[in-house]
């Protein structure tokens, strides 16, 4: 009961903010002078959270699987799982792209100023996750250094000796117990963030800026609503015994959150959360969720499908089925070395267009709209990961229903 009450505030909040939005487009100065610090208050809280959870949950997760050959398992379920659903998000966002074509119509301009940032080469992100200095890592945030090293940590505590590793253990188990405690305090703010986040972003972009790009905003909406839709309901329903509205219905805390804050990463106490609702293990939430929230983004890949074609489209540029396969293979392997921080797509995209040669002018029209296309693509992300947690759980038998009904 109380936790319908907060998903209901959130989406209330939600809806508040969206209405003020509207009405201040003429005059965003109050809005972002006195609304949006409550919003800022809200994402920082939000970002005191992450490291030390995601370290101390992964370090948790690890040592709990106890020996590699089970983590190897679940961590080669998670990837899977991972990897195929984001390439029918890619694909769904190419055909929708085909059949909106948002990009017939419009007329790029080639003098705007085009910010497009160096995306580092595939081969660097990999070697990258090996952290030379793993307190480096730690302090600056670095995601995928702060899971490897977490890996090490857990699986290698979890098998020593006489053991030696538990007193180690036993620490972060308390320290992921008080940051869950932490997240579960902070939500009680979330409405007032959620307002806060969403009120100045509506003022600032206003109708005006939204209503030229309409179709490439349709588009990527109606592709992450069919996503979650077909794939992961269709996932949900085939491997878990849960009902697929039961689990969105569980997990909109976490998209809400998402939504307004564009960062999976800042969602991930959240997303946990609402998993562990559902009846997942600790075991199964700690290990895949951080790991989800950095590599995998099927809300973003959608977008790289979508924003292709209407580049595409845009400069009356042809794409072939060979083309579309390598945005396919590009967004997916992508979307791994990608943060899951706000904004990480559009850097994404300017890979995704290179390597299919397509001209990096339409970022720039994009880009007027990323926020509004993060904060769909982030809620996709999320999900994706829930529904992963989900589905790994039941297929290891770490699926307690009694929680759910308990919950419900
Ligand atoms: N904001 C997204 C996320 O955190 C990444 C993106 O920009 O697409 O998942």
């Amino acid at each position: 009961m109380k936790k319908m009450k907060l998903t209901t505030k959130i989406l209330l909040a939600l809806l508040a903010g969206i209405i003020v939005g509207l009405l201040s487009t003429s005059n965003p100065y109050i809005v972002n002078t006195f609304i949006k610090p409550f919003g800022t208050l809200f994402l920082n809280l939000i970002k005191m959270i992450i490291v030390p959870l995601v370290f101390s949950s992964l370090i948790v997760g690890a040592a709990s699987v106890g020996d590699v050959k089970t983590l190897g398992r679940i961590g080669g379920k998670t990837i899977v799982y991972y990897l195929i659903t984001t390439a029918f998000a890619v694909t769904i966002g190419l055909v929708l792209g085909k059949l909106i074509t948002p990009g017939y119509g419009i007329v790029l301009s080639f003098n705007s100023e085009t910010a497009v940032q160096e995306t580092p080469a595939l081969i660097d992100t990999l070697l990258n996750i090996i952290p030379k200095n793993p307190l480096k890592g730690l302090i600056e945030g670095t995601m995928l250094q702060i899971i490897v090293f977490a890996l090490f940590l857990g699986v290698s505590a979890s098998t020593l000796p006489d053991d030696k590793g538990k007193p180690f253990i036993s620490f972060f188990e308390s320290l992921a117990e008080i940051m869950y405690k932490i997240t579960a305090g902070v939500m009680k703010f979330a409405p007032i963030g959620v307002f806060g986040l969403i009120a100045p972003v509506v003022a600032t972009n206003g109708p005006d800026v939204l209503l030229p790009l309409f179709k490439v905003i349709a588009a990527v909406y109606i592709g992450c609503i069919l996503h979650a839709g077909i794939v992961y309901s269709a996932a949900v329903k085939l491997f878990t015994k849960i009902n697929p509205m039961k689990f969105f219905k569980s997990i909109m805390p976490a998209a809400v959150t998402a939504f307004s804050t564009t960062s999976s990463s800042g969602t991930l106490p959240v997303t946990i959360k609402s998993v562990k609702e559902l009846g997942v293990s600790d075991k199964i939430a700690s290990f895949v969720l951080p790991l989800g929230a950095t590599i995998n983004m099927d809300g973003t890949a959608l977008y790289q499908g979508v924003c292709a074609l209407f580049v595409a489209q845009a400069f009356g540029i042809d794409l072939t089925i060979a083309q579309m396969g390598t945005i396919i293979l590009t967004a997916t392997l992508g979307s791994i070395g990608t943060a899951g921080v706000p904004g990480a797509g559009l850097i994404m995209l300017s890979m995704v267009l290179t390597s299919v040669g397509l001209p990096l002018e339409g970022l720039a029209l994009v880009a007027g709209i990323d926020r509004i296309l993060d904060m769909a693509r982030t809620s996709i992300n999320v999900v994706g990961d829930a529904s992963c947690a989900t589905v790994v759980a039941a297929t290891e038998n770490e699926l307690d229903i009694e929680v759910q009904k308990e919950a419900s």
